[in-house]
């Protein structure tokens, strides 16, 4: 099957109830015995549910894996990965990631007694230097949030496969419409399904695809033990999202190389950051290993006056300045202020994520419309 029939047929059976030709919501807690441990495979829904099933098994399809898994969020699924380790072990991340990814893994998991190394990943030899007996994970998030920087997932693999370390990739940006990480050598990939996946801005879920089989009953235990499980009503949202997932994607690429362009020509715009551009410094690897670029950017005025950023901010009116990312509609955001000021400035800086940067998640609005109205904000 085809990745664009895949949105709508993949790892989907009809309900067997009434032929419904969409997954049911089955909004229940538990289910009907007709003996002690009697029953049709459901017992009680934080373990096992209808429509998260068949949600599951959409994520799976997605991203040419064997299992998917599905959570209450992003952080939700990222967390339970992170529960697959014990006191001691270490991670290599990548030092541009995403704000709530960094504050999990730096003031949750640390007191827990695991160590996290956050480091440029385009440096393959400074990832090797790092590794000891300890090293458990690689975490790599591809194009990173917010300055769009590009990790070589297959190089990032041929080192977790030499030293036998999982590699884990946040694939939330790229999708697996551009991008599948597992097909270039990763164990496991992560989603925000809240983002491209959900599509429309309307609710929070997390999930993680995989092919290994005893790593996946590992984070099935920790779903149904720890217990950040999704509801029927958010599992079917996204469910309903992922059938226009390609339709949405290639509109989100076309309006996002137009307006990475147009930015790119104005004459107040300091630097654009877009892996379509040739003088990216990670092109060729974007272009290697994605199918087309993305429907973020994030660009620096050449003022330097925080000010002059948040007048272009304020004045915007279809950009709505707003948290996330994903949706049909497109959103500005602050990052230094808004998604990553969880992250310490000197930090936030060493990735080049200043002040004065802008991130536009574009949406499929008519580009004329989006580029009419950054030429008011910016004048
Ligand atoms: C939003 C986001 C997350 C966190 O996901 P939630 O659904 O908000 O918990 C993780 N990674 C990336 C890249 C994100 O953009």
């Amino acid at each position: 099957m085809k990745f664009n029939t895949k949105t709508i047929h993949g790892g989907q059976s009809l309900d067997t109830s009434f032929n419904a030709v969409m997954p049911p919501i089955y909004q229940t807690s538990t289910y009907a015995q007709s003996s002690p441990g009697k029953h049709k495979g459901f017992e009680y829904s934080r373990t096992h549910n209808p429509t998260r099933t068949a949600l599951q098994n959409s994520f799976a399809s997605l991203e040419n894996a064997n299992y998917g898994v599905a959570f209450a969020s992003g952080l939700a699924a990222i967390d339970a990965i992170i529960k697959l380790l014990k006191p001691g072990d270490e991670v290599i991340s990548t030092n541009d990631l995403y704000g709530g990814t960094y504050r999990l893994f730096t003031k949750i998991f640390s007191v827990y007694g695991i160590k996290f190394h956050f480091i440029g990943m385009h440096d393959l030899n400074s990832i090797e230097k790092l590794i000891n007996k300890n090293t458990r994970l690689i975490w790599a998030e591809t194009p990173t949030n917010p300055m769009l920087n590009i990790c070589d997932i297959s190089a990032l693999s041929c080192i977790s496969k030499k030293h036998k370390i999982l590699l884990a990739v946040d694939n939330t940006f790229a999708t697996p419409y551009l991008q599948r990480p597992l097909d270039l050598g990763a164990d496991i990939v992560v989603h925000s399904a809240t983002k491209y996946l959900g599509g429309h801005s309307d609710v929070v879920l997390g999930a993680i695809m995989l092919n290994d089989s005893e790593l996946a009953d590992r984070l099935y235990f920790i779903q149904n033990a720890s217990g950040a499980i999704c509801g029927p009503q958010d599992s079917f949202l996204v469910l309903r999202g992922i059938k226009t997932l390609h339709v949405r994607m290639q509109r989100h690429c076309d309006n996002t190389k137009e307006i990475a362009e147009f930015l790119n020509s104005h004459k107040k715009v300091e630097h654009v950051y877009w892996p379509g551009f040739n003088f990216h410094l990670n092109h060729e690897i974007a272009t290697k290993q994605m199918d087309d670029y993305g429907g973020m950017l994030s660009f620096k005025l050449k003022s330097n006056d925080i000010k002059d950023t948040f007048k272009v901010l304020e004045k915007l009116k279809i950009f709505t300045l707003a948290e996330s990312l994903g949706g049909v509609e497109s959103l500005s955001g602050h990052p230094a202020s808004m998604t990553h000021a969880s992250i310490p400035k000197a930090e936030r800086e060493k990735s080049g994520l200043s002040d004065s940067l802008i991130r536009l998640s574009i949406g499929i609005e008519d580009s004329e419309d989006l580029i009419q109205d950054l030429i008011q904000a910016i004048s």
